[in-house]
């Protein structure tokens, strides 16, 4: 079966799509943890950041110049927000193919749990 997020990239299943190009696309998190709270994805299929390879880093840019302009577009950039990957189960990863959670509109605590 083909990954969940690679279905949402082509828009086999839905989601609320907030940005995408030739490379990236960005959503809602279908269980908000921020009352901002975007995925952002590249693509192409990367299992985990273990799995990302120097000729894909590019992607990692993109991502973030994403998430800069969805804060901005949000309106919480100023106030500040949280762009954050998990890597693997013992980091609560639960979806395998690379995101950026971008969490926003609400105080941030540090260090996450
Ligand atoms: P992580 O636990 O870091 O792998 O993040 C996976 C995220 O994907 C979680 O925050 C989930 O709420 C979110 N998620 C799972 N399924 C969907 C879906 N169909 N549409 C949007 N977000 C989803």
């Amino acid at each position: 079966m083909e990954c969940l997020f690679c279905q949402i990239a082509r828009q086999k299943i839905p989601a609320a799509i907030c940005y995408e190009d030739d490379f990236i696309v960005a959503f809602d998190d279908i269980a908000p943890r921020a009352p901002q709270h975007k995925l952002i994805i590249p693509r192409e299929h990367i299992a985990t950041l273990n799995d990302l390879k120097p000729d894909q880093a590019i992607l990692i840019g993109k991502i973030y110049l994403v998430a800069k302009q969805l804060a901005a577009e949000l309106k919480i950039a100023e106030a500040g927000y949280r762009v954050v990957m998990n890597c693997n189960e013992g980091a609560g990863q639960s979806v395998f193919h690379i995101h950026a959670h971008l969490l926003g509109g609400r105080e941030m605590k540090w260090p996450p749990g």
